[in-house]
């Protein structure tokens, strides 16, 4: 087996709009820079959330909607290829004005209040996402698994 190794080649570091949609604006972004293989991390506030949760036996995505302001505690996921195209996929942690936390898959309807964002894109092979029978998801292929 040869683990893939990876090194950075450009990092982007920045603000986004208040108003805007968090995850079509990561993607927009990664496809203009055509960002094929990389990091995200965010920090901020929304305005208000949409996020997933991804249930197993069913195979499908829940979304659940959060209309409120909440903090951005943490925001991370990476950038690879889907269809050809570059594809994000995030997750975040949004804590309300208690400090309770919400978390899942972030989808669109995410409106940012404040993000400050930092996309590292890295050097190395591309990963391709490929439809998971097991999974129902469309994950890395399989010559990217870490483990025997
Ligand atoms: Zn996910």
């Amino acid at each position: 087996m040869s683990r893939k190794q990876y090194s950075i080649r450009r990092t982007y570091i920045g603000r986004l709009p208040q108003g805007a949609d968090l995850l079509e604006s990561i993607t927009k972004i990664c496809k203009e820079e055509n960002i094929k293989i990389g990091k995200i991390t965010a920090i901020g506030a929304v305005k208000k959330a949409v996020i997933a949760f991804y249930d197993q036996v069913e195979k499908k995505y829940h979304n659940l909607e959060i209309n409120q302001e909440m903090e951005i505690v943490s925001c991370i996921g990476n950038v690879s290829v889907l269809n050809g195209q570059p594809f994000v996929h995030c997750h975040i942690a949004l804590a309300d004005n208690q400090g309770r936390c919400f978390g899942g898959h972030l989808m669109i309807g995410t409106e940012i209040f404040a993000c400050e964002l930092i996309i590292e894109e890295y050097e190395g092979e591309i990963l391709e996402r490929v439809y998971d029978e097991q999974s129902g998801l469309s994950l890395w292929h399989p010559a990217s698994i870490l483990m025997e």
